[in-house]
């Protein structure tokens, strides 16, 4: 069974163990949870569009293991055309869940963690590219959720993970047995955590010898005891406990992060893929940051798309499609979302083979991929607030929309134009208003200022990448200027 069915991957979930705080409460059944399973569908989706014969060539890829056909989420990339249809998956998944979809995290990291531990194995003679292998041979079979974490909570910017107040604000490897590792630390901002099966954990950047015990990297199961979660709050996220439809202004769909926490964490060694290798801690987080740096030229685009549509919808509602800067407001849109897509393509087609046989990004573009993303969404939003209207956040209740006696005044009053209902207004407009201020407002618009490391993380790679010496040289030669 390497292709899970939606409902396959579901009950999975259920069978699952987790231990889970949301405002002040253990959740029993995180499935049904309200607030929890819009972000669940959003993953269920990864599994549904692989079943689909029209998407099979986008969501699927043939294992370069097994030689089996997986979900190009569990793939490790062979070719530059790999890594172009990732992106384009990713659109794709953006469009039919106008939300965070969470599972390509694990995919980035087991594409980073493939490259660099075989490259560690050459280098030092350890087992871990073996190790990870395994892994990733069962991962595939069992078509598996994982969840790649990387972000420490890092406590003070200033000093060194060992030199912190508390050492667990980096993750760290607090005792070495014979049969395994303890763990202890937390990973913060982890998207999906609840909707995966297991975690594969990475240091969260470069380290030196004296932070070596931060150097770190394996898997664990998601539920695994010594594990657990505190649920991240997002804007209007209790209007998912409300029962309706509108108010929530996605349907069906979202995405969670969470605080994971490691308590004493009991790791074995087979799960073990970097402990104390700091001289590879800088590798592994530049080729994951690399690879969902890509990724945000794929999902955010996909979402865009949807407000872009909805930002469309808006003005015809209001009677104001034709007028000449809707339409200017609508190519700008348009033009700032393809601008997105452009870099998520161009960093996968310059993408080149690394020494474990997969294909990495071109770094270079990849971070000015995400630059781009800590920006253009922005400017989209802002144009789809000034096409929705002050309504957008002014608007009645759904529940006085259904009111017996004042459904009818707000039925009235919220009407654009005649030949539309009402409430097809309301829903388009509480859409925006999800996508740019409410819970998906997490997936859309701070993600894409924070998401992938926020914005000096990518000016970093892009001044280490940009070859300024090679540039000088060349204005030197045209200006004729010999030192
Ligand atoms: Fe995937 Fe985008 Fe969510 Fe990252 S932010 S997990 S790339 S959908
Ligand atoms: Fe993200």
């Amino acid at each position: 069974m390497t292709l899970k069915t939606p409902e396959q991957y579901e009950n999975s979930l259920r069978k699952m163990n987790f231990k889970i705080y949301l405002m002040g409460e253990l959740v029993e059944n995180p499935v049904d949870h309200p607030i929890i399973r819009p972000s669940m569908n959003s993953v269920k989706m990864t599994y549904a569009l692989a079943q689909d014969s029209q998407h099979e060539d986008l969501m699927t890829a043939k294992s370069h293991l097994s030689g089996k056909k997986i979900n190009r989420f569990c793939h490790l990339h062979r070719n530059t055309e790999d890594l172009i249809k990732k992106v384009k998956m990713q659109r794709l998944l953006g469009q039919k869940t106008g939300a965070c979809f969470q599972r390509c995290v694990g995919m980035d990291a087991i594409n980073a963690v493939d490259s660099v531990t075989f490259e560690m194995d050459k280098k030092l003679g350890t087992k871990y590219h073996e190790r990870f292998i395994k892994f990733l041979t069962m991962m595939q079979e069992e078509d598996l959720t994982v969840d790649g974490a990387m972000t420490d909570p890092k406590g003070d910017r200033s000093l060194t993970p060992g030199k912190q107040a508390d050492p667990d604000l980096f993750t760290h490897v607090v005792e070495r047995r014979k049969d395994g590792i303890i763990v202890r630390g937390a990973k913060a901002h982890q998207t999906g955590a609840l909707n995966s099966h297991w975690i594969l954990v990475m240091p969260t950047m470069t380290m030196t010898k004296e932070d070596s015990d931060y150097a770190l990297s394996f898997v664990a199961p998601a539920d695994a005891e010594g594990i657990f979660y505190i649920y991240g709050r997002q804007s209007c996220d209790t209007r998912k406990l409300e029962g309706g439809e509108i108010d929530v202004g996605n349907k069906e769909f979202g995405g969670h992060e969470a605080l994971m926490v490691f308590d004493n964490l009991f790791v074995p060694w087979e799960n073990v893929f970097m402990c104390g290798e700091y001289e590879y801690s800088g590798a592994l987080v530049e080729r994951f940051a690399g690879y969902h740096r890509q990724s945000y030229g794929g999902c955010k685009v996909g979402v865009g798309d949807v407000l872009i549509g909805a930002a469309a919808l808006a003005a015809d509602y209001n009677g104001a499609a034709k007028a000449s800067h809707i339409k200017d407001k609508l190519i700008e849109m348009m033009h700032l979302n393809e601008t997105l897509y452009a870099c998520g393509i161009a960093c996968s087609a310059e993408g080149h083979q690394t020494a474990s046989g997969n294909y990495l990004i071109d770094l270079l573009l990849a971070n000015v991929c995400k630059q781009n993303v800590t920006r253009l969404p922005y400017e989209i939003a802002r144009l789809a607030e000034d096409i929705a209207g002050g309504l957008m956040v002014t608007m009645a209740s759904e529940q006085d929309l259904r009111h017996p006696e004042i459904g009818k005044i707000v039925e009235k009053y919220f009407k654009g134009i005649a030949s539309v209902p009402t409430e097809h207004r309301c829903r388009v407009l509480r859409l925006i208003e999800n996508v740019t201020l409410g819970t998906a407002a997490v997936g859309y618009r701070t993600e894409s200022m924070h998401g992938a490391g926020s914005p000096q993380a990518q000016r970093i790679m892009i001044s280490r990448q940009g070859n300024l010496a090679h540039k000088k040289k060349l204005a030197k030669e045209i200006a004729g200027i010999k030192d």
